[in-house]
């Protein structure tokens, strides 16, 4: 990719960050404008700022925030100056805005590591401008269908991605037969992550978005199952099946409230973890991080180390008080997402209240049939629910699912995020906030007014 001349540079970075300060003085977090104005005086400013770096970028459907987290996290740890896109401005124009404004003058990195969050259908733009080091595929899971198609779509649209690079490592859930599909046909070095298969079931499997063998294009058979399609996949009639990983969970030894102990093998080595975010999801974007460090040959012993410490990113796991009732937000944009929360919430055996809430805008998707296929039956038949609230701009649909899956008759449709803020204050159960994309963003101002949380852009 063509790099910009220092004179081209130096006028793209200087817009960049007086609209980004500009903005900032005005009170708006606006992630995309410096980025837009960046590129208006070069188009491939990216890569400039980008040169030089080693840079990771993660995508997939679920866990890319998390999964960058903790990578962030572990990079630090390593010892390593790390620059992480955490404002969830994953597109390109966003990506432009962080990576240029965090540039010198001159369009010099300031950091000699990136860690960037990136939109599944944006990688194949962002990877031949910023040359990625590493790149890592959390899983696929049907999203957003109105703006992604379904989810063999977002697949060919990674797979062109990592196409436009052949020096990156790919890191791949080998448990997941979308995610591991991108190995064929590539030369790159490729690294595995998974779990064993004594941690999974047998049975269970959802195969909606499974797909087929991408060899011979028949069905899979699983040997065990971690959760969705998740697990052990082999073809019923040829050869392939699951790859071995690299990166091997081992056993999940506790799964607290708060926190869970694996332990994750690695090059001959076996190490105990202790995850500080808990949850089975977060121990697939743990060994995706871990993976990470394995490509980037930084320690293992310190990123597995640095895992007990880290803190959950914005609306994924963070915990508020409410007086002095404890509070969870889970960000749950898609059927695999709301059934992985369920999951969690249900498996802690203690009684609890729960709020959901969903919109539909062009953040989110507008198409919320996906509510149809998500398991609330599972959420609104579970002894301990003692109180469910909906919210949300399609929270009168949303209420109809749920009476459909057994709600409790009490359960109420609140359109005011202050009014439920005030119903939850006589709850007398730790809560659990479980909001899609933007109906986050609505409830956390309300709750930065009540009860003082920073801005998303802080
Ligand atoms: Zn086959």
């Amino acid at each position: 990719m063509k790099r910009p001349n220092i004179f081209k540079t130096v006028l793209s970075v200087a817009a960049c960050k007086f609209t980004r300060f500009f903005l900032r003085k005005t009170g708006r977090g606006g992630t995309a404008v410096p980025g837009i104005v960046a590129m208006k005086f070069s188009k491939n400013i990216l890569a400039r700022v980008s040169q030089g770096m080693k840079i990771v970028v993660v995508t997939g459907t679920n866990g890319k925030t998390t999964t960058c987290n903790m990578l962030h996290h572990a990079i630090t740890s390593c010892g390593k100056k790390c620059f992480l896109n955490k404002s969830g401005a994953n597109l390109l124009h966003g990506i432009t805005s962080d990576l240029v404004s965090n540039a010198t003058w001159n369009g010099k990195p300031k950091y000699p590591y990136a860690v960037l969050e990136c939109d599944e259908a944006v990688l194949k733009m962002l990877v031949p401008l910023i040359d990625p080091a590493v790149i890592a595929v959390t899983n696929l899971f049907s999203d957003q269908v109105d703006r992604y198609g379904g989810v063999q779509n977002t697949l060919e649209e990674i797979r062109s991605g990592i196409q436009k690079s052949d020096q990156s490592v790919i890191i791949l859930n080998a448990d997941d037969p979308l995610s591991s599909s991108l190995a064929l046909d590539i030369k790159n070095p490729v690294i595995f992550y998974g779990m064993d298969p004594s941690v999974g079931v047998q049975g269970n499997v959802d195969l909606a978005d499974a797909g087929k063998c991408p060899v011979c294009g028949c069905n899979y058979s699983y040997d065990f199952n971690i959760y969705a399609h998740l697990g052990g996949y082999r073809c019923t009639k040829c050869a392939y099946k699951r790859p071995d990983p690299q990166i091997l969970i081992r056993s999940i030894d506790e799964k607290a409230p708060d926190h869970t102990k694996i332990h994750v093998g690695s090059s001959g080595t076996v190490r105990e973890i202790d995850l500080s975010i808990p949850a089975v999801y977060n121990i697939y974007n743990a060994a995706a991080a871990l993976s990470c460090i394995k490509a980037l040959d930084l320690s293992e012993d310190a990123a597995s180390d640095s895992l007990s410490s880290v803190r959950p990113s914005f609306g994924r796991f963070e915990s508020f008080t409410l007086g002095n009732i404890p509070m969870k937000m889970i960000l749950v944009k898609n059927p695999a997402g709301c059934n992985q929360a369920f999951s969690y919430v249900t498996s802690l055996s203690e009684d609890f209240t729960a709020v959901l809430c969903l919109n539909d805008r062009t953040g989110d998707g507008h198409d919320i049939s996906w509510i149809d296929s998500t398991d609330y039956e599972k959420l609104c038949t579970d002894p301990h629910l003692k109180g469910l609230y909906v919210c949300g701009d399609r929270g009168a649909d949303l209420l109809k699912r749920v009476k459909e899956a057994g709600a409790p008759s009490d359960t109420e449709y609140v359109a005011d995020y202050k009014l439920l803020l005030e119903e939850l204050r006589s709850t007398e159960y730790p809560i659990f906030l479980l909001p899609n994309y933007t109906a986050m963003m609505d409830l956390r101002t309300v709750l930065h007014q009540e009860i003082g949380t920073k801005g998303f852009w802080e």
